[in-house]
Parts: structure tokens; sequence; C-alpha cells
């Protein structure tokens, strides 16, 4: 048992960012794993795909070709345990995104190896893999060690790792599975995109966000001026969404969205609740503006002010 082994993602013929994010994590313990990182791309051209995924620290790119580019679990399943088996990777890193978490679980079982999802950091403890994640809806975080365990599969929280930044000269490998047994089991509908909307705060570099602090929907039209005119993404807290004031597509945290490719993320009334950091916390520069001295979002803030966010804004509409 050596090496690790990635499945990249894809939609609709596209490999996703996660795919690289998981090529980071793998660099990063690549030395101490020992053995080949493998990128296993799985599609209807692996060969174009292929090329997406060809990062730098990575050693080979296995290449399955599928009738089609739609997502199926049960072919993601069996295509991973039959390249596992084969390859005996030590460990197995899968996305955990809504495709990740069909079949994740399935391929531990099948390959009796230890597991964690949703895991945000690896590291080692002398020969042993530690995978961290949270638990109790984020209130701790717990590193997981798998002693005795001969395979690892961790599914990955997406925006956490780096993707290495330089190209890399894996070799191309088209390997042949066996998938006769799964063709017709499911079948593919319909792909149906996110209703249209012109914010995407994972794309966003500058984000103002506003949270419940500023009162009354009212208020929203000025603070919506504002980012406007500073030229930031409208972003905002939970119960701005949930009260109807703006759609999900401005909410940062947890069940919301996160901000993955922000650079300075600039927070109005808002608390700094863990599914709301979660989505926030690691950008590099965040303000933050919230007249509670012992508010949560001041742990993670860069600067912060305990004035009054309404008089904050009457300073930078003179402004801009
Ligand atoms: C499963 C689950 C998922 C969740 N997902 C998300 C998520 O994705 N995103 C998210 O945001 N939340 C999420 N939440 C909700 C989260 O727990 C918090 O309830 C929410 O983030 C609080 O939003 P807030 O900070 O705007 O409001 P509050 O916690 O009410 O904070 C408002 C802040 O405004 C400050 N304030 C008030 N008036 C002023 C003023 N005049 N000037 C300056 N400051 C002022 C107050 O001091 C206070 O700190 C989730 C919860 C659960 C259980």
């Amino acid at each position: 048992m050596a090496g690790i082994l990635i499945v990249a993602e894809q939609l609709d013929g596209t490999v996703q960012d996660i795919s690289a994010e998981l090529i980071g994590a793998a660099v990063s313990i690549k030395e101490q794993i020992g053995g080949p990182v493998q990128v296993l791309v799985i599609g209807q051209v692996p060969a174009d795909l292929a090329k997406a995924v060809n990062l730098e620290g990575v050693d080979e790119i296995l290449t399955i070709e599928t009738a089609s580019d739609h997502f199926d679990p049960l072919i993601y399943e069996e295509v991973v345990c039959q390249v596992g088996f084969g390859s005996k990777p030590s460990v197995v890193l899968i996305g955990h995104t809504a495709s990740g978490m069909a079949y994740g679980a399935a391929i531990a079982a099948r390959l009796g190896s230890g597991f964690a999802s949703d895991v945000f950091g690896l590291g080692m403890d002398g020969d042993e893999l530690i995978a961290t994640r949270s638990a109790y809806s984020n209130k701790v975080e717990m590193e997981l060690g798998f002693s005795g365990k001969a395979v690892v599969v961790l599914t990955l929280r997406g925006a956490t790792f780096t993707p290495p930044k330089e190209l890399g000269n894996g070799v191309v490998t088209a390997v042949e599975v066996d998938i006769s047994m799964l063709v017709g089991v499911l079948s593919h509908v319909e792909y149906q995109d996110a209703p249209p909307s012109d914010i995407d705060i994972s794309k966003a570099d500058f984000i103002l966000s506003v949270g419940r602090g500023i009162q009354v929907k009212d208020n929203l039209t000025r603070f919506a001026e504002l980012a406007d005119k500073v030229g930031a993404t409208f972003g905002c807290s939970r119960p701005i969404v949930d009260n109807g004031w703006l759609p999900v597509q401005h909410q940062v945290g947890q069940s919301g969205n996160v901000a993955s490719n922000c650079q300075l993320y600039f927070a109005l009334g808002i608390s700094g609740a863990v599914q709301h950091l979660f989505g926030m916390k690691h950008i590099d520069t965040i303000i933050a503006v919230n007249t509670d001295p012992e508010a949560p979002i001041f742990n993670v803030a860069t600067y912060g002010t305990t004035v009054d966010l309404f008089e904050l804004t009457d300073a930078l509409e003179q402004l801009f």
C-alpha cells in the first residue's frame, strides 16, 4: 500500500475547482505518505479533462472512459474500488461535495478502509495520517487517526486546500474497468442549472456583507448601493436570507456560500456565528463593524471597530 489516489470531479464536462484543491492537499502529505500521486479522471473524453488536473506533484493521471459525462455515483464507486484494489493506495481523496458525498462512504465500506468526511486539515503524527474535521455543529474541531487501517478514504472540504500553482508532467494512462453490470441501472434525466444570479460569492474578491445589525429591510438598499459604489459584491448573513430580504446567492456561510476567492471582507452588524465564519474566516483581510466588543467576529477580524454601523456608513457615503 502506497501513494495517494485522487478522484477528480467534473460537471458537464468541466473539471471542478475541488479537483485541484484535492491535488494541493495530496501534495502537502505526499512525501510522508510515500508513493505516487495518481488522479482518476472519469468521463466521456477523459483525456481532455486530464489536462486540467496535470498539476505540479501529480505523477500519473488515470483516465476512465464512460458513456456519459453525467455523474453516476454507482459508476464512480465501482471505478474507484476497481482501481483502488489494483493500485492499492494508502489514501483516497474525494471532494466533500454533493457528488463526493454520494459515493465516498460506500468506497470506504467496500475497501474496509478508515474514513472521515468534511475534512479541512491534513497532517502527520509520525507515520500516522491525521485528519481534522469539526463536530457538534462546528463547535469543536477533532483530529482523527486511523491506526491499523491500510487505506484511508477522506472527503475534503472545498475552498480549504491550496491548489498547486504550476503545471505538472504526470503521465496519462488509460485504464480499462468493467462497469458493464451498471449500465442502465441509473439514468440521467435532466441537468438543471441553479437559478440565474449576477452574484457569485465564491468568485468575489471584495465582499461587503450585512447582518441582523442593519435592523430592518428598508435599510438594505443603502448598503447595497454602498457595496456597488465601493466595487464590492453584496453579501449577507443567514437571517437576512431567512427574512426573505435577499436570495441565498448572497448568503455567506455553511448553508450559503464560501467566499473562496475573497481578499477583503467588510462585515457590518454580523456577530460571527461559527456557521457564518465557515464561509469567510480564511479571508486575508477582514474588517468587522459591531457595537458588541465581545462579538466573535472580532476573533477573526484583521481590523475591527465597535462604532455604530450606521454612523460609519454615513461617513463612507460622504467619501464615495
Ligand atoms: C445548520 C445551520 C446553518 C447555518 N448557516 C449559516 C450560514 O450559512 N450563514 C450565516 O450567516 N449563518 C448561518 N446560520 C445562522 C447562524 O448560527 C447565526 O444565527 C447567524 O449567522 C447570525 O447572523 P447575524 O450575525 O447577522 O445576526 P446576529 O447574531 O443577531 O448578530 C447581529 C450583530 O449585529 C450587531 N449590531 C447590532 N446593531 C448594530 C449597530 N448599530 N452597529 C454595529 N453592530 C450592530 C450586534 O452586536 C450583533 O453582534 C446557520 C445556523 C444553523 C443552525
